[in-house]
């Protein structure tokens, strides 16, 4: 009997030691093992047993690399009374940022009713992946474009482009020559025309609907008007007006010789100036700015040739006398080396009354006119402008009637014209002022060295 009660307290004296033991066993737990990417969180852990926190006799061996995204490894480790406890633990470093979707362009666009939107572009970056970019799915809904982006630990970003189609804006109607143009009593009046484009549709000149008539038998005021609509029913109206006046009278004394005179060629139109002159076997002078087979079939022919400028350019030309004599040099070496002859007559780019040049050397005209004829030229204005580089460039019309109106018998006419592209309208006039010239008593001559010299006053 005696010997079973000292097992019996033997029994309770290793389950009280058991007791012991579990009661004072020091426990570590994590309680959250994410750490965010880049940061300097640090996990959360703690330590106790069943009396007493030990959290601050916790250490831990390795280290967390929150650049690294993923499962990393730790040991905690806590020394207490008789007990080395040692644990693994996995802490997880993880992206929880969303990538970032930059747009290019405007986040709300319109875009014409007929055309697709023409993506302007965008990038996608996130902070653990980088440039994301090619990694964007986009998609069309509900006229928005979508673009959606996720990176490698899900996170997601989503952004939209909303896509107006519509066209606001109305067409453009361009008139070539004047908005208000005069033509003489009994003379046809021939439209110069007109362009019409719109944001949209593009070239809708032949949409354009034009209205009104000129009774070019009866003086008055007369108005067309140009109207079109773009496919977006927008709507531009514009006129012209057209004045019908009476043709000038002349008077018929002395007998005026017209020299006809052509700047800026040679040109692609040069040689159906030349085809007009030789049928109507009328000489002229071409103020050059090169040469080649057309002036000397001009010269061949028996019309001048004389020098204009090389660059035709203001800024250079007027910016030294330098540069003037330079300018006239290389014009002058082209003209020789294909008709082989150096023209004496010239004509200033601007004519000698410019004043653009002053904008580049003040009074250089004053200097330049009297220079070049001590160097030996014989230089020529004009005293009849066809306007043909001014506003009736486009206007055969108009430029006949510039021409004619300032015929007199009394002067020498000098007639400015241009032999450059563009000037098919003077082309189209030439023939007319021609015969205009026949039939009032005038006749056509080149200019020469023994021609009464027209020149402008000079002005800067
Ligand atoms: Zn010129």
């Amino acid at each position: 009997m005696k010997k079973l009660k000292i097992l019996f307290l033997i029994l309770i004296f290793i389950t009280f030691l058991l007791l012991l033991y579990s009661v004072l066993y020091p426990n570590i737990v994590i309680d959250d093992n994410t750490i965010a990417f880049n940061s300097d969180e640090k996990f959360e852990y703690k330590a106790f047993n069943l009396f007493t926190d030990l959290t601050n006799r916790v250490t831990f061996d390795g280290n967390i690399d929150s650049g690294v995204v993923g499962k990393q490894t730790v040991t905690g480790k806590i020394k207490y009374l008789f007990y080395h406890v040692k644990k693994d633990f996995s802490i997880y470093v993880v992206d929880n940022e969303k990538p970032i979707i930059t747009l290019n362009g405007e986040k709300d666009t319109s875009v014409c009713p007929n055309k697709i939107y023409e993506e302007e572009g965008f990038t996608a970056f996130d902070n653990y992946d980088k440039d994301i970019t090619d990694k964007v799915v986009i998609y069309e809904k509900d006229n928005s474009i979508v673009y959606t982006i996720s990176d490698s630990s899900g996170n997601t970003d989503i952004v939209r482009r909303y896509i107006k189609y519509e066209d606001k804006d109305e067409p453009l109607i361009t008139l070539n020559g004047e908005e208000e143009m005069y033509v003489y009593l009994g003379n046809k009046f021939v439209d110069p025309l007109y362009i019409a484009t719109d944001n949209c549709d593009g070239d809708i000149t032949s949409k354009v609907i034009v209205t009104g008539t000129v009774d070019t038998s009866k003086l008055g005021t007369y108005e067309i008007k140009y109207e079109v609509t773009d496919s977006s029913e927008n709507k531009t109206e514009i006129s012209r007006k057209v004045i019908v006046i009476n043709r000038p009278t002349y008077n018929y004394y002395g007998n005026g010789v017209i020299y006809l005179t052509f700047d800026d060629g040679p040109s692609y139109l040069t040689s159906q100036i030349l085809d007009i002159l030789d049928e109507e076997n009328v000489k002229a002078t071409f103020f050059v700015t090169s040469a080649n087979d057309y002036t000397r079939r001009a010269y061949n022919s028996g019309h001048t040739i004389a020098l204009h400028s090389y660059t035709h350019d203001y800024a250079y030309v007027y910016s030294s006398i330098d540069n003037y004599f330079e300018d006239l040099q290389m014009v002058s070496d082209r003209v020789y080396n294909v008709i082989g002859i150096r023209p004496t007559i010239i004509r200033f780019p601007g004519g000698s009354s410019n004043t653009v040049s002053r904008n580049y050397s003040k009074g250089i005209m004053t200097y330049l006119t009297s220079e070049v004829v001590k160097r030996g030229y014989n230089y020529f204005d004009w005293n009849v402008d066809s306007n043909d580089a001014g506003g009736d460039i486009y206007n055969s019309g108009n430029i006949y009637a510039n021409v004619v109106n300032n015929l007199s018998h009394g002067k020498t006419n000098v007639v400015l014209m241009h032999d450059s592209g563009s000037h098919t309208a003077t082309v189209n006039a030439l023939r007319d002022i021609i015969r205009f010239g026949k039939n009032n008593g005038y006749t056509f001559s080149a200019i020469t060295n023994s021609t009464p010299v027209v020149r402008h006053g000079v002005n800067n």
